[in-house]
C-alpha cells in the first residue's frame, strides 16, 4: 500500500517536471544555448557578435560587456595553469549507482550517457600543476556533468586532493561550480560534504592555505561545505551563490526577493565572500595571493631571529 502510494507520488512529480518542460516553463539557460563552437558567437547578455576565437582569446569573458560564460574544466584549467606543469590526479575514480536509483531512467544508464557525451568520468578534475611557477592543488567542478553536482567520486577525488597537498604543503585552490549534492547517491552525496571539510580542516591546521573560487553557479551542498571554508574566498563577477534557489525560498517566505539575491556582488556586500574577481584577472590574483602566503624560508630567518632575540636579551 504504503509502496504504491510512494510510487505513484513519486509519478505524479514526474509527470509534473515533464509538464512544466513540455509548456516550456523550465528553460535552458542562455549560456547553454550559446556553446561558442561556431566561428560566431553571440553574446547572452548583450548580444554582441564576437568571434569565437577573440571570445577564447579573452577567456570566454564578452569584450563589449564583461559577461562571463561558461568555461569547463579543461578550459578552466588551461587558463591557470601554467604549461607543461598539470598532473593530474585519480583520474581512474568512477562512479557507481549503490543504490540502484531510478528516475525517468536508471541512475546508470544516465551516467554512461553523460560520459559518452562530453568524455568526463565525474564532475571534477584534480590534480597538481604551478601558477606562474607556485606549486599548487587544484581541483575543477565541471556544470556539464549533470550540473556539477556533487556525488562519492566527486568527494573521494577532492578529499584526496586535499590530503595529497597537506602531505606536499601545496596551497588548494578549488573552481566550484554546481547544482549541489547529486541525489541519484542519496545519503552518500551528503556525507561528501563533512568528508571534504574535515580534509580541509586538516590541510587548515597543518596552516596551509586554501582558496574556493565560486562561478556561476554554485549552490546547495556545494555552498554549504567547502566553497564557504577558505581562507580567502573568491567569486566571478555575477555568479549566482547560494543554497536553496530563489524561487523556493520566495515561495517559503511568501516575500519577493531583491533583484541581486544571491549574487556574488550582494555577498560580497555581506561578507560571504571576500573579493570578485574578473576571469582575465584571476590567474595573477591567485599567484599574488599564493605568494604572500609562501612560509618564510626557515633557515636564515631563524638565524636572523635568534640573534635578534639575543641582541634584545643582551640589551636588557
Ligand atoms: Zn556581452
Amino acid at each position: 500500500m504504503a509502496n504504491n502510494e510512494e510510487s505513484r507520488g513519486l509519478k505524479s512529480l514526474l509527470d509534473w517536471f515533464a509538464n512544466r518542460r513540455k509548456s516550456g516553463t523550465i528553460s535552458l539557460e542562455p549560456q547553454e544555448r550559446e556553446i561558442a563552437d561556431g566561428l560566431w558567437h553571440k553574446c547572452s547578455k548583450c548580444g554582441v557578435l564576437t568571434y569565437t576565437k577573440d571570445l577564447k582569446a579573452n577567456q570566454m569573458v564578452c569584450v563589449e560587456c564583461g559577461h562571463h560564460n561558461r568555461v569547463d574544466s579543461d578550459e578552466r584549467i588551461r587558463q591557470l595553469i601554467d604549461q607543461n606543469t598539470w598532473r593530474p590526479m585519480d583520474e581512474h575514480l568512477r562512479p557507481t549507482d549503490p543504490l540502484q536509483f531510478r528516475d525517468r531512467k536508471p541512475y546508470s544508464d544516465r551516467l554512461r550517457e553523460m560520459q559518452e557525451k562530453i568524455g568526463l568520468i565525474d564532475a571534477v578534475k584534480t590534480g597538481l600543476g604551478q601558477i606562474n611557477g607556485l606549486p599548487v592543488a587544484l581541483g575543477v567542478m565541471d556544470f556539464r556533468f549533470m550540473g556539477g553536482s556533487m556525488g562519492s567520486v566527486v568527494g573521494e577525488k577532492l578529499t584526496r586532493m586535499i590530503e595529497q597537498a597537506t602531505q606536499g604543503r601545496y596551497p588548494v585552490i578549488i573552481v566550484c561550480t554546481s547544482g549541489g549534492a547529486r541525489m541519484q547517491e542519496g545519503m552518500l552525496s551528503l556525507m561528501q560534504m563533512a568528508k571534504i571539510s574535515a580534509a580541509l580542516q586538516r590541510h587548515r591546521d597543518a596552516k596551509l592555505l586554501y582558496i574556493p573560487i565560486l562561478t556561476h553557479p554554485t549552490t546547495g551542498g556545494v555552498t554549504a561545505s567547502f566553497a564557504m571554508l577558505g581562507d580567502i574566498i573568491l567569486a566571478e563577477p555575477k555568479a549566482t551563490i547560494g543554497f536553496a534557489g530563489r524561487r523556493v525560498i520566495e515561495q517559503t517566505i511568501r516575500e519577493k526577493l531583491p533583484e541581486d539575491f544571491q549574487t556574488a556582488e550582494d555577498l560580497l556586500k555581506h561578507g560571504f565572500v571576500d573579493d570578485i574577481v574578473p576571469r582575465t584577472q584571476l590567474k595573477n590574483t591567485l599567484a599574488q595571493l599564493i605568494a604572500l602566503h609562501q612560509p618564510i624560508p626557515t633557515a636564515p630567518h631563524m638565524v636572523l631571529w635568534e640573534s635578534m632575540s639575543l641582541s634584545s636579551t643582551a640589551a636588557e
